[in-house]
């Protein structure tokens, strides 16, 4: 790109192209530097937007902005003054271009904040656009933060709130969604009752009055927050969450099972952990013979694991009055089993009766925020560990604003 060319590009608010030189040695990326010269002699002040005529004091300053053709790396170079404001006192001079305090351009800046919106690795921005890591990580947690700050919450009536897991060792951190879209609105450090407690905070009492159901995991720090802020909101345990718990109980049958068995019957026992949490109609070939072995040989994994496969129907029914006459009797088949963690976790599910019936009223889950898994994984990635917890948080919300 030839002088006269980027001259007519540069196009800077109150200013002008001046001069300009070029850098281009072997191996090093090629630079342009743009000396800008100030229109009209009047400064305005950052604070309060005050004209003056006259300035404080003036110093050379040096901006990234856009790319010019080969010239990949572009400065503007000019002098950047101080005011010294009637109200604000010494104030640096407002640009509509540049950001106070910032490096780079304002149009620079944007451009690096939408490179990092389409989950693009903060490694591959950098490198493309020749900055530092660090650089577009500040540039895009600023623009995320000037978003998504303060959340909107308009409409907001129904929610979901889930857990994600943040490394191993148990380090979680709870995420809140609108439960009809796609949207989270809050993101917060661990999965305590003042975790929810912080979200609801910052929904306020005006909204937290609006919220008529929260859809969760039996998970009951989430219930002792959700009782305490949203009076008028019904809980609503999702599926998902239940047929997970149920698991637990199929494995610890399993084990109590095989440790029972005679040494010729265990054999049958072997891998088949995974076979009987899956849906049977899905095991197929090889697999469908082991786990039907299994099964006739074990009377109380029979029970237990086709309890399971009728336990879902639960979520079938829409009228509460259904559900509830069906529960009792999925209750009395689990209790007449004589199996002891079956009946323990019967009991625990009509304690939540309430809560797992409401689905019939209100048709939300968490379904969605356990989709969100394996974009997280690629956000954690991109947010580079969990140096910063806020960018880390910020990226999830933006990744989800609908
Ligand atoms: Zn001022």
């Amino acid at each position: 790109m030839r002088k006269d060319e980027i001259t007519g590009l540069v196009q800077i608010l109150g200013f002008s192209v001046e001069d300009m030189s070029f850098q281009e040695r072997k191996g090093q990326i090629p630079e342009v530097r743009i000396r800008l010269t100030r229109d009209k002699p009047w400064y305005c002040c950052a604070g309060c937007g005050q004209y003056y005529l006259t300035y404080y004091d003036c110093q050379p300053c040096e901006v990234r902005d856009l790319s010019y053709g080969q010239w990949k790396k572009s400065y503007l170079v000019f002098d950047k003054v101080r005011v010294k404001c009637m109200r604000c006192g010494v104030k640096t001079e407002k640009l509509e271009w540049l950001e106070p305090y910032a490096r780079l351009t304002r149009r620079f800046e944007q451009e690096v904040a939408q490179e990092c919106r389409f989950l693009q690795s903060i490694k591959t921005v950098a490198k493309r656009l020749h900055l530092h890591w660090e650089t577009v990580k500040e540039i895009d947690k600023k623009y995320l933060l000037k978003e998504l700050e303060p959340p909107d919450f308009k409409g907001v009536e129904e929610l979901a709130v889930d857990e994600i897991a943040l490394k191993k060792n148990h380090h979680y951190a709870t995420v809140i969604a609108e439960a009809y879209r796609n949207r989270v609105l809050g993101v917060e450090k661990d999965r305590t009752e003042k975790s929810l407690g912080r979200f609801y905070k910052k929904l306020g009492k005006k909204g937290c009055a609006l919220i008529k159901a929260v859809a969760m995991d039996m998970w009951t720090p989430y219930e002792k927050a959700t009782r305490k802020y949203c009076l008028k909101a019904e809980i609503v345990y999702d599926q998902f969450h239940i047929i997970q718990n149920y698991g637990k109980i199929i494995d610890k049958v399993r084990n109590m099972e095989f440790a029972k068995a005679k040494k010729e019957e265990q054999k049958v026992f072997k891998g088949t952990k995974y076979l009987l949490l899956s849906n049977r109609a899905k095991v197929r070939g090889n697999n469908r013979v082991r786990l039907d072995d299994l099964l006739k040989v074990n009377q109380s994994l029979t029970i237990v694991y086709l309890l399971k496969d009728d336990l879902k129907h639960l979520w079938d029914y829409r009228y509460e009055g259904w559900a509830r006459k069906w529960f009792e009797g999925w209750e009395s088949r689990a209790k007449d089993s004589g199996i002891e963690p079956l009946i323990k976790f019967a009991e625990s599910l009509k304690e939540h009766l309430r809560g797992i019936l409401a689905h019939c009223r209100y048709g939300i889950s968490t379904s969605f925020l356990e989709g969100m898994n394996n974009k997280i994984k690629v956000i954690k990635r991109i947010a580079f560990g969990f140096r910063d917890m806020e960018y880390f948080f910020l990226k999830i919300r933006g990744a989800f604003t609908e």
